[in-house]
């Protein structure tokens, strides 16, 4: 079963105005990453949120594991991890009550093993007790992550997981990432760094105004541009 099958995908803003997405299909195979790689404005986020069933295609289908998203969101929910753009800026709670609180969201009141497992994978056991504004970027990044794992989701989504970070933190996150995939976790990402996609990718597909415009072994497609 494919960790995630896209088919003909149409995505339409506006009353249909602003076509985001204009019929696109591509699929993420088991234990791979794939990556989407466009400019600002191609269609990445967009992508993403039908997967995570924010918006609703206009048509065409989007199926995880088998199951279309839009018969059942809460299976879809359960398998997946995302990781938005955006970096939550709670200035409430703490780092391992945020992801306490996230686990709840999953109906998982005892995941304490889980979560200290996380901190001390993503180098942040130190720093569980601190709150967000008193971490520094590449904490809040790492944080977002283990926000998206502590269900234990086997397809995680990266919208552009790198934007605007330096390339020190960028290089520990690419470890980190293929740390997952060695693990056999299927990854989707969007990037608009042709390295990201070369560092990282077995499978590229590049998308440029809603449309897929080629999509291949990230090898043989970095030759050809
Ligand atoms: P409206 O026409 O009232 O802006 P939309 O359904 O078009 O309503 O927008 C819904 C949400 O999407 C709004 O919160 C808006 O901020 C955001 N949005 C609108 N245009 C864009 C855009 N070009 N890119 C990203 N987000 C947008
Ligand atoms: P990317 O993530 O590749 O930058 P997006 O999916 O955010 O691309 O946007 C694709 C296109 O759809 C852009 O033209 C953007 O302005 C438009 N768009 C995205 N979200 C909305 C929205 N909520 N309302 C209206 N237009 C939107």
């Amino acid at each position: 079963i494919l960790p995630l099958e896209i088919t003909d995908l149409r995505k339409t803003y506006r009353g249909g105005t602003v076509e985001a997405v204009k019929g696109m299909s591509f699929t993420v195979k088991p234990g791979e990453i794939f990556g989407l790689l466009g400019p600002n404005g191609a269609g990445k986020t967009t992508i993403i949120s039908t997967i995570t069933t924010l918006e609703k295609p206009s048509s065409g289908t989007v199926k995880v594991f088998g199951v279309d998203v839009a018969k059942d969101p809460m299976f879809t929910k359960r398998q997946i991890g995302v990781v938005h753009q955006e970096i939550i800026n709670s200035g409430f709670f703490d780092v391992e009550e945020i992801l306490t609180f996230h686990s709840g969201y999953y109906g998982l009141r005892n995941n304490k093993e889980r979560i200290h497992f996380l901190l001390e994978k993503l180098s942040l056991y130190e720093h569980r007790h601190k709150k967000v504004k008193q971490l520094s970027g590449g904490m809040k990044r790492r944080l977002m992550i283990a926000k998206a794992l502590v269900h234990n989701p086997k397809l995680l989504l990266l919208d552009e997981p790198t934007a605007g970070v330096d390339i020190r933190l960028r290089e520990d996150l690419w470890k980190f990432v293929q740390e997952l995939r060695n693990e056999g976790m299927s990854i989707l990402l969007t990037t608009h760094y042709l390295e990201e996609a070369q560092q990282l990718c077995d499978r590229v597909g590049i998308i440029n105004l809603g449309s897929l415009v080629v999509l291949g072994d990230t090898k043989a497609i970095i030759r050809e541009y």
